[in-house]
């Protein structure tokens, strides 16, 4: 499948995306083969939000490890910006500078020895980014751009609210001016007031610096709040993607739209019942043929547990894996 075409000149350019892991099992025995992603392909744009969702095993951490160059790809491409991600050379050493994460525990992401100052000026220390004035200047940018001011400069994270160690983790990944963000589950550990504030601040940061994010989440309240795509992982595949609001009012994949009535459960506002999944995410060692979500699929027909559905695209910018799915395309 190919991801819906950004309005603006693509960033970031996943093709073919494959990683698969070794299992090793008693006394270091190969136990099978972890396949955490499988043949993705995902587009973002300069300026762009991309939401990735999905429940916990699903690959998204791991596909965002790879965009950042953390992991090597068994199949594929990763290019940021005309580079490719890979573990040397030229390309590499760019795009540790291209591409910059933040992590969801900020408390655990910064050292907690290092006053503030320290923590946002490394990225230009470690890459000699600059002369030491100018890196003093872009730290007092840094802070102001996040709602930070030089008080906090010398403050070390433990002095820090949950919020203040998100900015200040933030504010480091921009110091070197990255084009991408991968932000895994950014604001999963912070409460709903301080999640609206860091949520405010990355959709700021992405018009100002014309910033592509990549915005790993489980949580679809999020998404809508925050993401203009979406792309939603099922055991390693993307399963469906496309604009927010699109994909939202018209969910395709079974697996999307049981995760939309389980989020409407969650809001007692809403009167949706959904239907509850049987059994667990199965396991990315031996994954389903066919369509892999066909043991959970409350609409599986025979084809499913033998053929893997290719992608079909059902709007504007919308695209799902499905057999069943795409037989309504035929009879609209
Ligand atoms: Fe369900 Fe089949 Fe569609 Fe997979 S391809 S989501 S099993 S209907």
């Amino acid at each position: 499948m190919s991801a819906a075409a950004p309005a603006t000149p693509t960033l970031l350019q996943v093709r073919g995306l494959s990683v698969r892991f070794p299992l090793r099992g008693a006394l270091g025995r190969r136990a099978g083969i972890v396949h955490a992603v499988e043949d993705v392909d995902l587009d973002v744009a300069a300026g762009e939000i991309v939401a990735l969702v999905g429940e916990s095993g699903s690959g998204k951490t791991t596909l965002g490890r790879a965009v950042l160059g953390l992991l090597e790809p068994t199949e594929g491409e990763v290019i940021v910006a005309g580079r490719r991600a890979g573990s040397t050379g030229e390309d590499a050493r760019a795009l540790r500078r291209l591409a910059q994460p933040v992590f969801q525990d900020p408390y655990s992401s910064l050292d907690p020895r290092w006053p503030v100052r320290r923590t946002i000026r490394e990225p230009l220390d470690a890459q000699g980014i600059g002369t030491p004035a100018e890196r003093d200047a872009r730290v007092r940018e840094l802070l102001e751009q996040v709602g930070l001011t030089e008080a906090h400069a010398d403050r070390r994270p433990a002095s820090l609210s949950g919020g203040q160690r998100q900015r200040v983790a933030i504010a480091a990944a921009l110091a070197p001016r990255p084009r991408l963000i991968v932000a895994d589950e950014p604001v999963s550990a912070l409460d709903m007031l301080v999640q609206a504030q860091i949520l405010n601040l990355v959709d700021d940061l992405r018009r100002d610096a014309e910033l592509g994010i990549l915005f790993i989440t489980h949580d679809l309240g999020v998404v809508r709040h925050i993401a203009d795509r979406v792309a939603v992982m099922y055991l390693g595949r993307i399963v469906e993607e496309g604009a927010t609001a699109e994909v939202f009012a018209g969910p395709r994949h079974p697996y999307t739209r049981a995760l939309l009535e389980a989020e409407a459960l969650a809001d007692p506002a809403r009167r949706l019942t959904p239907p509850r999944l049987p059994g667990e995410i199965p396991s990315p060692v031996d994954p389903p043929p066919g369509c892999a979500f066909h043991p959970r699929c409350p609409v599986a027909i025979e084809t499913c547990s033998s053929v893997r559905p290719e992608h079909t695209r059902f709007g504007p910018t919308q695209r799902a894996a499905c057999h069943v799915a795409a037989r309504t395309t035929t009879e609209e």
